[in-house]
């Protein structure tokens, strides 16, 4: 029967590690992909990804694999990003899946998000197949990168598939141990239709398109769908497979990994997790879903033209649908004008989402400094949540305030650890546990407030570690800190979009910090601009911008016309991500700056 040849499985591991270039071996040498039209990572088909080498989203294809048993398999294989911001893509994937390929660096060995993703593997009762790849380079350490699969994971690796993506070795064992591994998919074909969507996107002729696994039952052209969660009913207009483009299909079955189109205009109506039943004849029960995860930071996000703004809440919810983490709401700024409050995972998240909405939808974008979430508790008794400096009530209303914390687990040679524990500490950790994995590996575990980690505490650690420390984190709960509210007054007018929230004890020196940072980065104009920070009343720190004398192109008069149009289509460019704000205009740069400190 169909279903006996069929594997559905992932491919997890730290960043870096390989996966992308495993999974464009794999379809070379399954001919997926013909040698001609092999570009590097296949799967990573947006421009951002392949620009900066990472995944983003995951990916689903199928192949075909002749086996030496003579039978001929249908792989279904998905890709998924290895970045900590985007985990949660990763727990959709697996969902879909029954076995796991956990690829491990053969230098570097077990990292954080090596154990992240393994334990999800678990949680998702994944078959995982561990592979060690990079053996080519002469620091693997084949023997070592096994004993610590063993003793950090607990998964045996004796077995563990040797490759190194880059030349080819040990694909074709890979292929094979994907059928002798990894269990085919269960599920009953006669049962009504039960498939999972997990993930969407949408398309401007088709609607929006369903990434889906079928667990039951099979779906073809014609057939009446129901979504579970709201009880809509749909058409359907085409299914297929993606291969790696998209390629429609008579049905698809049980077991299956593809898509759906049906004509489904509103991108409200389906959401990723959902389950997809046959309309006349449904099943009695909904496949778990996914569960709900909280952003971790929020951002507001305002069109530079004003008139855009209904663009922009378009765009938003195109890309929710693409992107289930994303949340947003409606905010306005005496600044800014009308924009959103978007949260997002982490900042490279919301790195992403910024470059596809300027790219995908043509928008151009002012963003404001990312803050997390505060508890504010009044003198009333009343608890309320922040997501934005400008909803802080006046200091004497306030009792206390409460922020999240995160329980950071630092992987870290032994040599590192005083480097760890230094950094953690002046980033205003508690010390909690260390662990020894092995000889030469120790877990160290903080409490971490998760303002001081979101900016560059993973770049201060690469660096104070030479690279070796992977870190891995989760919210804790939210503990009281004395947190104050730093104003930006630019000719003594407030700008609430410049304003951020800071610990007390940093507080002067970050106003000090922020107003020498803006001083270069707010261009003169044709008046000057006084530059303060404030506390409540309180001016800590000031700066001035000088009037400016001279135009741009003045020093090329008389000069040549192209190189001055050039220089004047530069400055247009750049002009894009300006605001005024007042009388005075402010780049987009200015109200990142917070970013840069500490
Ligand atoms: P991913 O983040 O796990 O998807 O990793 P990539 O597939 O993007 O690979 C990260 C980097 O490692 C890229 O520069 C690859 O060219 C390189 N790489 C991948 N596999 C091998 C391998 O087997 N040997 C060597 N030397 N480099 C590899
Ligand atoms: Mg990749």
């Amino acid at each position: 029967q169909r279903q006996k040849y069929i594997r559905n499985l992932s491919i997890v591991a730290h960043i870096d590690h390989g996966k992308s270039t495993i999974a464009d071996r794999i379809l070379e040498m399954t001919d997926t992909v013909s040698k001609r039209e092999m570009e590097n990572q296949v799967l990573d088909d947006m421009d951002i990804e392949r620009e900066r080498g990472i995944t983003i989203k995951l990916n689903a294809v199928e192949l075909k694999y002749h086996a030496q048993d003579g039978h001929t398999y249908t792989f279904h294989l998905i890709d998924t990003p290895g970045h900590v911001d985007f985990s949660y893509e990763v727990s959709r994937s697996l969902a879909a899946c029954e076995g796991a390929l956990l690829v491990v660096d053969a230098a570097q060995g077990v990292q954080a998000q090596t154990m992240a993703n393994a334990y999800l593997a678990v949680d998702n009762d994944l078959e995982i197949v561990p592979v060690i790849n990079k053996i080519d380079l002469p620091s693997a350490d084949v023997d070592n990168v096994k004993t610590e699969i063993a003793d950090m994971i607990g998964i045996d690796a004796t077995n563990a598939v040797l490759t190194s993506a880059k030349n080819g070795t040990g694909i074709a064992e890979l292929l094979e141990r994907i059928v002798t591994d990894i269990p085919a998919p269960k599920g009953d074909l006669n049962k009504p239709l039960k498939a999972l969507i997990f993930d969407s996107v949408y398309d401007s002729y088709r609607g929006v398109v369903l990434s889906v696994r079928i667990f039951d039952g099979q779906v073809k052209i014609g057939d009446k769908i129901k979504l579970m969660s709201n009880g809509k009913e749909f058409e359907v207009t085409e299914v297929g497979v993606m291969s790696p483009k998209a390629v429609p299909r008579q049905f698809l079955a049980v077991g299956d990994v593809g898509y759906i189109t049906a004509s489904i205009k509103s991108v409200q109506d389906t959401r990723v997790g959902d389950t997809i039943t046959a309309a006349e004849r449904p099943t009695d029960h909904a496949l778990a879903g996914y569960r709900k995860i909280t952003p971790m930071v929020y951002s507001g996000m305002y069109p530079v033209d004003n008139a855009k703004f209904e663009d922009l809440r378009d765009a938003l919810e195109k890309l929710q649908l693409n992107d289930a983490s994303l949340e947003y709401e409606p905010e306005t700024s005496q600044a800014l004008g009308f924009g959103f409050r978007v949260g997002f995972l982490g900042l490279l998240h919301m790195d992403v989402i910024q470059e596809r909405l300027e790219r995908e939808f043509n928008l151009d974008l002012i963003m404001t400094a990312p803050s997390v979430n505060y508890k504010i508790i009044t003198n009333n008794g009343t608890m309320q949540v922040i997501d934005n400096p400008s909803q802080m009530p006046e200091p004497s209303d306030i009792k206390e305030i409460q922020e999240p914390i995160v329980r950071a687990e630092i992987m870290v040679p032994k040599d590192y650890v005083g480097a760890v524990m230094e950094l953690s500490e002046r980033k205003r950790g508690q010390f909690q546990t260390m662990d020894y994995l092995d000889n030469y590996h120790v877990n160290v575990i903080y409490k971490l407030p998760l303002a001081e980690i979101i900016y560059d505490f993973f770049d201060s650690l690469k660096s104070s570690t030479h690279g070796f420390a992977s870190l891995d984190y989760s919210i804790s709960g939210y503990e009281a800190a004395k947190m104050v509210k730093m104003d930006i007054l630019l000719n003594k007018e407030p700008v609430d979009a410049l304003s951020f929230i800071v610990h007390e004890d940093f507080a002067y020196e970050r106003g000090r910090e922020i107003v020498q940072k803006l001083k270069h980065i707010i261009p003169r104009q044709q008046f000057e601009v006084a530059i303060q920070a404030a506390i409540g009343n309180k001016i800590v720190a000031r700066s001035t911008v000088k009037a400016y004398r001279k135009d741009v192109t003045g020093p090329l008069y008389g000069g040549d016309q192209t190189r001055k149009n050039k220089l004047l289509d530069k400055q247009k460019r750049g002009k894009k991500r300006m605001k005024e704000v007042g009388k005075v205009t402010v780049p987009q740069a200015a109200f990142m700056a917070v970013l840069q400190m500490g």
